[in-house]
């Protein structure tokens, strides 16, 4: 028998070898652009990492090396430095071996051991769905990312390898480092404009948490594209001869946009496949700026352009950087109707910045306005964590993270002729502290070209708006301003402002409005406990006293409604060290009614919070049943849910009271359906589009496996009564294919 120690050593051997080839691949790569130095510090990184991850390996049965070498070779392919690369070969040493920072330090430099340190510190916490550790990662990120931004760049390439190799974890886990993935690392990469990370982060995430519908997409691209290959080859060769008279340099090629891509507007815009413009787009890349308005002139010559589709993104970039010129023509197809087609045009260097992003800096050493790409880049950074200082919720930021991908945006002109972007749905309000908040705060009017407006008023592209100011130090914002205002900076500092102006009013305003809130939700803490109860509340949200804690909530900064289930908690736990059985709901005289404002009649109670029972998500015309739960006012499930059974009611009878519709209530309510069907293209958005007409929306959606032979998918969606749902269900039940629908429960 072997001597574990020899079969150790052979098990090494046979590791090194499998690393040394995966090594030599890239390093042959290496070696075209990099000197003999960085080199030797490359070659150096690597063997440290080779005998510090030693035989461990990664789930997919591979040596662990190869990860760090996979990640190496992505940071090459956007083109970073030597001391980046270095790093990534390094990452995961110190999380998973006994090498240190300062070993790093004392072996490679300063700037490796911060880089490897910063990926680190990111690694250690992990990311959970809750919407306040989310927060907390990203402001992690962000901090680590206006340090140094390759680390950042590391992270992704890190993330991105471990995308590639999601498989071989359990279903779990490749669900939620999908939706992780998707929420924070495809943002994140997409504002530092890094576009093939982005697709490919988005469409790895899609392919693991909706495969059903992953497939869908990707075979109607397929078909699609196999149809079009010709027409689309010829369509480039008309264009490049169209464009070649004034740009004699010109090239020209084709792009087909990203699974995700298809999959975003087919499910969450509702559109059929067929709708879909800019499935394929033509591209073409010319010297100078003078170039590309040349070639659209041209283009729209030759062609017959789209009307409203142009836009020019080298005027107004967008926030990541990018520019082109984008229109839609229609190209004739012999004897066929015209088919309409996305054309970009760019030059060379703006396509570089859009391929690479941030990443741009270090390939092409590119200049913006004459900033580094960098420096343009880390403006919207640098915003972001400023507003994160004037005391932003954690979903705002979640939020301001995301919103760029709210497709459109809309660009308005200041009466000198400047043009400031802004979100779609940006008011007055937003307009003004977007200029500057010395403008938002003395705002006492406003015009829209020429016409006073009510400050609420959205905003469109071209249009002309000037703020009408009072004299300094003027009057300050008002509260309601900040549910009129839609973008995340205006509403900072619009509290910033409250917070700085009005300290002692706020404490009082916070004081009261967390007492009448617990109040309202029928939360009581006895005298001798409240103290410490709001102590704790203020240490949660950072505060050192509670004078500070109210004012925060006086002007806004946090939200009573969103700490409402902390404080019950408590409640629950203190009155469960009391023994006190039952809720402080009392029935006081059953002729007593309450009214509650989701549209549900109690019978018994006079003031009542109600919440509908996630097990049955009653919709009004169901037969409806209260239920008092302890601390959480009362619920209300179907007659026919079985957590309110005959038996469970003889069980508790005095906790069960009889409640109905309150017919006038104009509500809407979400419904989850499982549809199961025999698979068939197109069945997806047959369903959707049938939604779409009947105007529901849909807020949620996802397919499940297939279990001999009917695959299955949920749906959720908003109707506004048992009647529409019915309706609903009976044309879903008519679209071929589907076998069965079961309001689903959860
Ligand atoms: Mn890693």
């Amino acid at each position: 028998m072997p001597d574990t120690a020899q079969k150790k050593e052979s098990d090494l051997v046979a590791v090194r070898q499998i690393a040394d080839m995966a090594w030599a691949s890239l390093r042959g790569k290496l070696a075209e652009s990099e000197t003999p130095e960085s080199l030797a510090l490359l070659d150096k990184a690597y063997h440290t990492a080779l005998e510090a991850h030693g035989l461990t390996p990664r789930q997919s049965g591979e040596p662990y090396i190869l990860h760090p070498i996979a990640v190496a070779e992505i940071l090459y392919e956007l083109g970073l430095d030597a001391p980046a690369l270095a790093a990534a070969l390094l990452h995961d040493v110190v999380e998973d071996t006994e090498l240190t920072i300062a070993g790093i330090e004392k072996n490679f430099s300063k700037e490796i051991a911060l880089l490897v340190g910063g990926v680190t510190k990111l690694g250690k916490v992990q990311l959970s769905t809750q919407e306040e550790q989310q927060a907390e990662n990203i402001r992690k990120m962000l901090i680590a990312m206006s340090a140094d931004i390759r680390v950042i760049l590391i992270k992704l390439a890190d993330r991105l390898h471990n995308m590639r190799t999601l498989q071989y974890k359990n279903e779990d886990s490749q669900r939620r480092i999908a939706r992780e993935t998707l929420d924070i690392y495809a943002p994140i990469a997409h504002r530092l404009g890094v576009r093939w990370t982005k697709e490919e982060l988005e469409d790895l995430s899609l392919r693991f948490m909706d495969p059903h519908a992953y497939e869908e997409a990707r075979q109607s691209m397929e078909v699609l594209s196999g149809e079009r290959r010709e027409f689309l080859e010829e369509t480039q060769q008309k264009i490049l001869a169209c464009v070649r008279p004034l740009c004699p340099d010109a090239e020209v090629s084709g792009r087909i946009k990203s699974v995700h891509g298809i999959y975003r507007k087919m499910f969450l815009q509702h559109k059929t496949f067929g709708e879909i413009f800019d499935v394929f787009a033509v591209r073409i890349l010319v010297n100078t700026k003078e170039e590309c308005y040349n070639a659209l002139g041209l283009i729209h010559e030759s062609f017959t352009a789209i009307p409203g589709r142009l836009k020019d993104y080298i005027s107004m970039p967008k926030p990541n950087g990018y520019q082109s010129l984008h229109t839609v023509v229609l190209v004739r197809k012999s004897g066929a109707d015209g088919i309409p087609f996305e054309v970009q045009i760019r030059t060379k260097t703006m396509h570089q910045m859009a391929e690479y992003g941030v990443a741009a800096h270090w390939k092409y050493k590119l200049q913006y306005k004459g900033k580094s790409v960098l420096d343009k880049q880390l403006d919207w950074l640098r915003k972001l964590v400023d507003s994160q200082k004037e005391g932003e919720e954690p979903e705002d930021l979640v939020q301001t993270l995301k919103s760029d991908f709210v497709p459109e945006e809309v660009y308005i002109f200041t009466p000198k002729g400047d043009i400031i972007n802004m979100p779609q749905g940006a008011t007055v309000i937003d307009f003004a502290y977007a200029i500057h908040s010395g403008v938002g705060e003395r705002m006492i009017g406003a015009k829209v070209d020429g016409r006073i407006v009510p400050l609420e008023t959205e905003l469109k592209t071209g249009e002309i708006v000037s703020v009408m100011t009072s004299a300094p130090p003027g009057k300050g914002p008002s509260r309601d301003w900040l549910s009129i205002a839609k973008t995340s900076s205006a509403r900072a500092k619009i509290r910033a402002w409250f917070k700085r102006e009005m300290r002692e009013e706020n404490v009082q305003r916070g004081k009261s409005e967390l007492e009448s809130e617990l109040h309202r939700n029928r939360i009581f803490f006895a005298e001798e406990d409240f103290p410490e109860v709001l102590q704790n509340a203020a240490k949660r949200h950072r505060f050192e006293n509670i004078n500070d804690f109210y004012a925060a909530i006086g002007y806004g900064g946090i939200s009573v409604y969103r700490m409402l289930s902390y404080f019950k908690e408590e409640e629950s736990k203190l009155r469960q060290k009391r023994e006190q059985p039952l809720d402080s709901l009392e029935i006081t005289d059953t002729k007593k009614r309450a009214h509650s404002k989701e549209g549900v009649i109690v019978e018994g109670l006079d003031d009542v919070l109600v919440k509908f029972a996630h097990c049955c998500s009653p919709i009004p015309g169901d037969r409806i049943i209260g239920f008092i739960t302890r601390g959480h006012g009362v619920s209300i499930h179907t007659q026919g849910c079985t957590n309110a059974s005959a038996e469970r009611r003889a069980e508790e009878p005095g906790r069960w009271l009889t409640a109905y519709w309150d017919t006038d209530a104009n509500e809407r309510f979400e419904v989850a359906l499982l549809i199961e069907y025999h698979d068939r293209i197109g069945i997806l958005s047959d369903v959707s589009t049938l939604c779409a007409n009947m105007h529901i929306p849909i807020s949620d959606f996802s397919s499940r496996h297939a279990k001999d032979g009917v695959r299955s998918f949920t749906l959720s969606i908003v109707v506004n009564g048992a009647e529409q749902f019915a309706r609903l269900q009976t044309r879903i039940r008519d679209i071929k294919g589907v076998v069965k629908i079961v309001r689903f429960q959860e």
